[in-house]
């Protein structure tokens, strides 16, 4: 195949490298994207938006499954599952999107070349496709190879051992599910599959689920897990397999053995670094990620860095934003990484959204602040949604009041990300927040509530 030539090379076509591609062909730039799988990456095939499908399913099933024991004076046979259903429909949004994706690059007129890109030095990659391999020379060239589940030495990915990628595309729900690793991945999956029916272990070595948020916010998310009948093992970790169980072990060194059809390991992610022939690079590196300036340069001139290969937080839409920023800077803008929040939403059961600074990290900071919470059970539109559990906590300087954090707990309460990040993001302080008009009923009231009480005068609490 002939060598190629382009302004700009993408390797990836996640939502780094794709949103990259896009815009950076909105703006004229010759660019060429290299995917050695599916459009989309991690987030699109086997992330966000599979996990968020089985999640909605499942709450669905759930629902209508104990709508008799609900007081709204409805009532309805009990459903059934047909589960290769629920991951064919799963699999028709995955394909629509990676259609928009693809649709959406050609209208850019960004090329797309389907195959698997290695650096032979900082301007030049090699490409084996199904088709041979062929050489593509850039001026600039961005790394979006984005990440891979963690795997640990004593519990190998099998076919009983498995990680998020195959979890969401299993063809029956498994009657006893253990999963190692109580962070947001394993605890989204194992609610849902709680929900539609799995036996379900969680084993976690820190002291409690989601361990980097404060004990208010997991609260309810352990209250509900406990209802599903989930089994929250904390202080403990696993140690391998035997005869279709998992063995684990207590802090205090007890060990025990937990039956399981299927264990999912999610104990984090790690960089794709090691199939690119970064050896031909002389990149430095933040631990295992690869480190960036605030416009996303690496050590190397004209070599760029997006998304999870860079570290954390490894978020879609984080590695969107860098992927629109770096096009830009290689179009001639002016740009750097100035945000200042990245909102992080748990689609546990109920949400959790954290926007800014952590109660701790605000506490810890030296600077006197004010806090405010709200409570949903005061809030009438979380009456009218039975969904009362959570709040909403908003952390501000005392001196002028500007807003340094917000965190909510909450059934929905994903969608009051934005607000919150817009707050933080415009500088904005309690008064501009208690002084907005917010719709009613809605839940979005409870974030002018927390605000009026971080000033000292709420209206419903
Ligand atoms: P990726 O999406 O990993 O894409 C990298 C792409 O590069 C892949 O398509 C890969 O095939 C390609 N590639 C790798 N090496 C090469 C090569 N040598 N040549 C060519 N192509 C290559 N994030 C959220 O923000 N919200 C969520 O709700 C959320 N839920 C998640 C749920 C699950 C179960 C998982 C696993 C992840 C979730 N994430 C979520 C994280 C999110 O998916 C990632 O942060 C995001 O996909 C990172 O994007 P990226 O572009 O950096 O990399």
């Amino acid at each position: 195949m002939d060598d190629l030539r382009c302004k700009l090379l993408i390797i990836g076509a996640g939502p780094g490298g794709y949103v990259c591609g896009i815009r950076a062909g909105q703006l004229g730039i010759d660019t060429i994207v290299v995917e050695a799988d599916k459009l989309g990456g991690t987030c699109l095939n086997v992330g966000c938006i599979p996990s968020k499908a089985l999640i909605h399913a499942a709450d669905e099933f759930y629902k209508i499954a104990n709508i008799a024991s609900s007081p709204l004076g409805i009532s309805t046979n009990p459903p059934e599952l047909n589960f290769g259903k629920t991951i064919d429909w799963k699999d028709g949004i995955v394909n629509r999107l990676n259609t928009g994706v693809s649709g959406l690059m050609k209208r850019a007129n960004t090329r797309l070349i389907i195959g698997s890109a290695h650096f032979l030095d900082g301007k030049t990659v090699e490409v084996t496709s199904t088709q041979g391999k062929q050489i593509i020379r850039a001026e600039y060239i961005v790394i979006a190879t984005g990440s891979k589940p963690a795997e640990l030495d004593y519990l190998p990915f099998g076919s009983d051992v498995i990680s998020s990628t195959e979890v969401l595309s299993l063809s029956e729900v498994p009657k006893k599910l253990s999963i190692v690793g109580g962070g947001y991945i394993g605890l989204e999956i194992g609610t849902a599959f709680a929900k539609l029916g799995a036996e379900v272990t969680i084993v976690e070595f820190a002291d409690n689920i989601l361990p980097q948020y404060d004990k208010d916010l997991t609260r309810p998310i352990v209250k509900n897990l406990k209802k599903l009948g989930v089994n929250i093992l904390t202080n403990t970790s696993a140690k391998g397999t035997s005869n279709g169980a998992l063995l684990i072990e207590t802090n205090s060194g007890k060990t025990q053995k937990i039956d399981a059809d299927k264990i999912l390991v999610t104990v984090g992610r790690s960089p794709r670094t090691t199939t690119i022939g970064m050896e031909e690079l002389s990149l430095t590196m933040n631990g295992q990620f690869i480190q960036i300036d605030d416009k996303c340069q690496t050590s190397m001139r004209g070599v760029y860095a997006i998304g999870d290969v860079t570290g954390n937080p490894m978020l879609a839409h984080r590695a969107m934003a860098q992927g629109e920023m770096v096009a830009e800077i290689i179009a001639g803008h002016e740009r750097q990484w100035d945000k200042r929040c990245i909102p992080a939403v748990c689609f546990t059961d109920p949400e959790i959204v954290d926007c800014g600074l952590s109660l701790e990290a605000a506490s810890q900071s030296g600077i006197e602040i004010r806090i405010g919470t709200f409570p949903f059970t005061a809030n009438a539109r979380a009456m009218t949604m039975e969904c009362e559990e959570g709040f909403i906590r908003i952390i501000a300087r005392a001196d002028n009041h500007l807003i340094l954090g917000i965190q909510g707990v909450g059934v929905g309460i994903s969608e009051l990300s934005a607000a919150f990040a817009i707050a933080i993001e415009m500088g904005a302080c309690l008064e501009d927040i208690a002084g907005t008009i917010h719709a009613h009923p809605t839940q979005s009231e409870g974030l002018q509530e927390a605000c009026l009480k971080a000033l000292g005068h709420a209206l419903h609490i």
